[in-house]
């Protein structure tokens, strides 16, 4: 699966034994020396020890991403990605209230404009000769039931 010694074993210039607990996810030397000067080598390993076998390559996966969220962000860490993300959701809520309210004032316009071809249907079926006038001045229509 794995050949040559992986980047923790590397780093501690060391031999790397083939049941090292940190081979299978430490394969990247930046990825290990981010971690290994965030965590500690021994609190890596205790901590992908204290989790099952099927959630170690997640939580491997999670250490190697806080440690560069760390070493971005100094000072905020992962807050300053949990802020970031919430302000692209309200952004994304935001955007989307107007979007609905854009299609709410369409669907209304569209049911008055179906309201209205109704009506014009009923007046040229009028017998009464009544006149509709639609838009009165420049540009006006009209209609009679004629
Ligand atoms: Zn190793």
């Amino acid at each position: 699966m794995f050949t040559g010694a992986c980047a923790a074993c590397k780093h501690q210039k060391k031999r790397c034994p083939p049941d090292c607990p940190l081979a299978p996810y430490f394969r990247k030397k930046d990825d290990f020396v981010r971690v290994h000067r965030l965590f500690g080598l021994n609190n890596v390993v205790k901590m992908l020890e204290r989790v099952g076998d099927h959630e170690r390559p997640k939580m491997a996966e999670t250490i190697i991403m806080e440690a560069k969220i760390r070493r971005d962000n100094p000072v905020h860490g992962s807050l300053a990605v949990k802020a970031q993300l919430e302000a692209e959701i309200d952004a994304c809520r935001k955007e989307l209230d107007f979007v609905q309210k854009q299609l709410n004032f369409l669907k209304k316009a569209t049911e008055i404009n179906k309201e209205k071809e109704q009506l014009e249907a009923k007046l040229d079926k009028c017998p009464l000769g009544i006149q509709y006038k639609e838009n009165a001045g420049e540009g006006s229509s009209s209609k009679s039931c004629a």
